[in-house]
């Protein structure tokens, strides 16, 4: 795995790329970051675009979302997959939000992981971008890209979280996690454009790619004490 002044520099390659590397989920407070997150679970930041707009206008807040009727959330929500399910993790945050934090958004990651349908991930996602508290999530981009680049080492997102933010300064986590979902969902795809990648220099995939194939040898036939080549004997077949 590279060096942090390594990783830092793959990374300020890729933010110069995207500048406007930035979550895609529409939202107007920590709240509202909190349900479009669990809702984007398999479902595109689009996708869950188009429904947030009818869910936060009739229930703005953990305490109306809570008292709401499931079936009429679960029909706000099908469009983004798995519909029941996350209308079970909604409903259940919001409750948790009202029961334990007076109807608002913990701060820390230790209280937004107990909260239903949370994980790391969507924990960091609030953190980072609506509550101003240092956050990387790691999703299947930043796995697949970081390990490209060489950048992380393994394929659990935790252990990857904490190889990032053990290399770059707190104030890029966020940042650096939004420029590598945006540089793998753009250009370091299944199928990596690495013409278009600003940190292909650094990228540790990419040399292994590029690494011309060793030359074949030539087998010289062996020469035997009198610089003669050996000749190989061969067994005289008894005739029968
Ligand atoms: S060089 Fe290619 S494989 Fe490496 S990070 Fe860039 S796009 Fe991905």
């Amino acid at each position: 795995m590279k060096a942090a002044t390594d990783v830092l520099a793959a990374v300020e390659l890729l933010a110069g790329q995207y500048p406007e590397a930035d979550t895609e989920l529409h939202y107007a407070n920590p709240f509202e970051l909190l349900v479009a997150t669990i809702l984007s679970a398999q479902a595109t930041d689009a996708g869950v675009n188009r429904v947030t707009p009818a869910l936060f206008a009739k229930y703005p807040d953990a305490r109306a979302l809570a008292a709401a009727p499931r079936e009429d959330v679960e029909a706000l929500v099908h469009p983004t997959g798995f519909f029941r399910q996350k209308t079970r993790a909604l409903m259940g945050m919001a409750q948790a939000l009202v029961d334990s934090h007076a109807g608002e958004v913990p701060r820390t990651m230790e209280a937004l992981v107990k909260l239903p349908g949370v994980g790391r991930k969507t924990a960091n996602v609030v953190l980072g971008h609506a509550l101003g508290v240092p956050g990387l999530p790691v999703d299947r981009h930043v796995l697949r890209v970081s390990n490209r680049l060489g950048i992380a080492n393994s394929e659990d997102p935790e252990r990857v979280e904490q190889q990032l933010t053990g290399a770059l300064p707190p104030g890029l986590w966020t940042r650096a996690s939004d420029t590598l979902i945006l540089h793998g969902r753009r250009v370091c795809k299944t199928e990596p454009l690495c013409d278009q990648c600003a940190a292909a220099a650094l990228c540790d995939f990419r040399r292994r790619a590029v690494r011309p194939a060793p030359a074949k040898k030539i087998r010289s036939r062996s020469r035997g004490p009198s610089g003669r080549k050996a000749t190989k004997k061969r067994g005289v077949r008894k005739r029968s």
